[in-house]
């Protein structure tokens, strides 16, 4: 195993970092950086330049936009474009139904949405938790009935993010209520959220934002060439999707942009002993979380090293873990550097002083989606503490 970058590795490193800096516009790197809210037309605009290059998707199959990159290369081009603050391709789109269609989907239907997805022409969202099927999401209630050449759904998903924004949600649904285990008479489905019968309604989250839907789904008709793969098969594809889901999840490039901007705001707050990075208890806050990301970042470069063969490797659940505790651990810091400034309102307070409670708040999200921190615990403890 070797974490040290080639040469040719740090040549291709730099022939990204170039061109994340020079093509991908500044005032949107610029957002993303300070956290303010991106647009949807940032996101979009950002995915197609990435796209039009040969980035947005290099975790397909060559033959739909795909690159021939080692996941060392994969793991360089995710790290510079955090580092860089680059929006990344939409995860509902880049990481989760592209390479399902592109595994599982028949040539119609990968010839009808990978290119449109790799584009972003088409916004996905993911219609898989339910009230009472979030962990332990097989449990799920939404039907799905055969009638001609038609599925018929009925029921309601939640925590559906972005799907005010979206175009097609891609369903799981149940189309075999007696099958022996709630797992096999599950299906997954696709259809425009236009579709009659189809009703978002927004929840505000604790930070005031309004980010995720409840969907209600009420005799939907989706025909029967918009069943993924097989029917009662749903089950296997989303395993292999919410695997894809967790990869890059840790996010280490980006909370090392973030320790970084902490420094530069702590460095500004005068103390009347000197600055507050100045100060010992608060610097020695500081390195602790720069040694735990370091940590994080050796862990992440043995599993990306260690997995050439495509093989999950359960230490991403270490990473999901790790990295998204620091995550929240950053933006909690945020809000000590800020101090009263946090709750501010006035015109002169920074803005990121302002966001910062807010932000604070929204990450709570982290140690939830993407399988809850305490379910990637119980996968630690099983697959590889054995217990
Ligand atoms: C901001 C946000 C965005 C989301 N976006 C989407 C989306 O776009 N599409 C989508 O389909 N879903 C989405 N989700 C849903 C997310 O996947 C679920 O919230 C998550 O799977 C947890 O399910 P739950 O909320 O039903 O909680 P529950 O499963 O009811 O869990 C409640 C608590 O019990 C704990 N718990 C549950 N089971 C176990 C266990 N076996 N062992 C130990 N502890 C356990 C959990 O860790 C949690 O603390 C989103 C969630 C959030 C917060």
């Amino acid at each position: 195993m070797q974490l040290a970058l080639t040469e040719d590795e740090l040549a291709f490193r730099d022939e990204l970092r170039a061109f994340f800096r020079d093509e991908i516009p500044a005032d949107i790197r610029n957002r993303a950086r300070h956290m303010a809210e991106l647009s949807k037309d940032d996101i979009v605009t950002t995915q197609r330049i990435l796209h039009a290059h040969g980035l947005a998707v290099p975790n397909w199959p060559v033959e739909w936009g795909g690159r021939d990159w080692t996941p060392i290369q994969r793991h360089i081009w995710h790290d510079e474009m955090q580092l860089a603050s680059v929006p990344e391709p939409l995860t509902f789109n880049a990481n989760m139904i592209g390479p399902v269609i592109a595994q599982f989907g028949s040539q119609e239907m990968k010839q009808r949405f990978l290119p449109a997805t790799a584009n972003l022409d088409i916004w996905w969202c993911q219609g898989f938790s339910e009230p009472d099927a979030g962990s332990d999401l097989a449990s799920l209630r939404t039907v799905a009935v055969r009638d001609g050449d038609e599925y018929v759904i009925n029921g309601q998903k939640t925590w559906t993010t972005a799907a005010q924004s979206a175009d097609w949600m891609f369903c799981l649904a149940r189309t075999d209520p007696d099958a022996p285990k709630k797992q096999a008479g599950i299906s997954m489905l696709l259809f425009p959220l236009d579709s009659p019968g189809v009703t978002v309604r927004p929840i505000e989250l604790i930070d005031g934002g309004f980010e995720v839907n409840e969907v209600f789904l009420e005799n939907v008709r989706v025909p029967a060439d918009q069943l993924v793969g097989a029917e009662n098969q749903g089950w296997t594809y989303a395993k292999f999707l919410l695997g894809n889901e967790r990869t890059g999840i840790a996010a280490v490039g980006q909370t090392k942009v973030r320790l970084w901007l902490a420094k530069e705001y702590a460095k500004q707050t005068r103390l009347d002993t000197g600055t507050l990075l100045d100060d010992p208890v608060f610097a020695a806050r500081i390195a602790e979380l720069e040694n735990e990301l370091l940590a994080l970042e050796i862990v992440q470069m043995r599993v990306v090293a260690g997995s050439a063969d495509g093989a999950p490797n359960p230490v991403s659940s270490i990473l999901k873990l790790r990295g998204t505790e620091l995550q929240q651990a950053v933006t909690e810091l945020f809000v000590d550097i800020a101090g009263p400034e946090s709750l501010a309102a006035e015109a002169d307070t920074a803005d990121w002083a302002r966001r910062s409670t807010a932000t604070y708040l929204n990450y709570r999200k982290t140690s939830i989606y993407g399988g809850s921190n305490e379910v990637q615990r119980s996968i630690i403890a099983s697959t590889i503490l054995g217990l």
